[in-house]
């Protein structure tokens, strides 16, 4: 196991990383004074393979378990569910020093995180992430949220978790297509910030989709270690973390026209680290070959990297949308691997130009 330090400043956390972590869990909880009883939260599927190890663990911590199961994915992220989770924790009568506990993916650990940071004013929060993209990015930083029916992740608080355990055992049962969707992130990661994971990756990317143990546990602890650094540099997401949106300012604009039904987040996001690497060279930020080398590693974990795109100016326009919107639409992009920079004078011309490549070989 592996243990990695997110360094917030007076609320450092750890984040297990490691197989067979579940079934030890009670091992590794920090000291919870006066807790009686742990209140997971987790959806049918996760819940019938590891509420009980989870339950078992917790009995030899001294921790009695309540499972509250929630719909699955972002049905689970409505403020009716919220409610509802509100009111079963009033109803077992849980207390101030009780914690809530995440089991699942991004969307139970938003949820729960959402409700540990406002029942009570805050109660101690832990993540248990179950998909790939909750080990490496969801469950570590802070941020909690429910969506509106006017968008996503409209309401929520930054509150961060006494700890995360992350035990990749979980992965074994995830949908490729989840696995893949987790993968675009760890690609982002190698791209952006950690050129020796990417550099594991592209030499041997037939372990990673086997989903070799050894292999997961190297690459999540990386990603991890990579969003401990940056969350603890930014915590509220207003510098340096605006690195970790490589690749999603085109992501966000293609799962929005796509109404959310095409393409994956993680799939999405795909597409625009290629679509953001050809934007760095056409700019002359970085030098021929980062598109190529970008299509060559995505195309190695299974993922989408071109077309068919929407029309160029609908997604001129859903750029303007994007919450990073001020003025300019800001984009992060390569000067080479592992060396992001942040611009926001990107012309609608460029932008124009470099989607009509799209889909080009490159
Ligand atoms: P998800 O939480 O929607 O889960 C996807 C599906 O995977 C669900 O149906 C679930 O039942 C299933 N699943 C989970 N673990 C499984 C396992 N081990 N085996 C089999 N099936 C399993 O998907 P996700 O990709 O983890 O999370 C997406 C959510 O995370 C979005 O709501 C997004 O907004 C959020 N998110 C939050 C942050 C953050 O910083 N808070 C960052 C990124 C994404």
């Amino acid at each position: 196991m592996v243990r990695v330090t997110v360094p917030i400043p007076g609320r450092p956390y750890d984040v297990c990383v490691g197989s067979g972590l579940i079934p030890a869990a009670g091992t590794l909880l920090p000291e919870l004074p006066g807790a009686v009883t742990a209140f997971v939260v987790a959806d049918r599927t996760v819940s019938a393979k590891w509420f009980e190890p989870l339950a078992n663990a917790l009995a030899s911590a001294g921790l009695g378990a309540v499972l509250f199961v929630v719909p699955s994915g972002e049905d689970a992220k409505t403020l009716q569910v919220y409610e509802t989770v509100l009111h079963q924790l009033a109803t077992q009568e849980a207390h101030r020093a009780d914690p809530v506990v995440a089991l699942g993916g991004g969307a139970v650990g938003d949820l729960a995180g959402f409700v540990a940071s406002t029942y009570m004013r805050g109660v101690p929060f832990v993540q248990v992430p179950t998909t790939l993209l909750a080990q490496v990015d969801a469950a570590i930083g802070g941020k909690t949220a429910v969506n509106l029916p006017e968008g996503k992740n409209l309401v929520g608080t930054f509150a961060q978790p006494r700890l995360v355990i992350a035990d990749v055992d979980a992965l074994a049962t995830l949908p490729d297509r989840e696995f893949r969707s987790g993968l675009a992130e760890v690609a982002k990661y190698a791209l952006t910030l950690d050129l020796e994971l990417l550099e594991a990756l592209e030499r041997d990317p037939g372990s990673v989709l086997a989903r070799d143990p050894a292999m997961l546990e190297q690459l999540v602890t990386r990603c991890v270690s990579a969003k401990a650094r940056t969350v603890s540099e930014d915590e509220r997401d207003d510098g340096v973390r605006l690195i970790l949106n490589y690749g999603h300012t085109l992501g966000h604009a293609l799962e929005r026209l796509d109404a959310f039904a095409g393409r994956s987040h993680g799939e999405a996001v795909g597409v625009g680290m290629v679509f953001a690497a050809r934007l760095s060279e056409d700019r002359g930020i970085a030098a021929p070959g980062l598109a190529g080398r970008t299509v060559r590693l995505l195309s190695s974990l299974g993922l989408e990297t071109d077309g068919p795109l929407a029309d160029p100016d609908a997604i001129l326009a859903a750029f303007r949308l994007d919450k990073k919107y001020r003025g300019g639409v800001r984009f992060v992009l390569l000067e080479d691997v592992a060396r992001p920079v942040v611009v926001d004078d990107v012309t609608d011309d460029e932008l124009r130009r470099v989607l009509e490549t799209m889909g080009a070989r490159v």
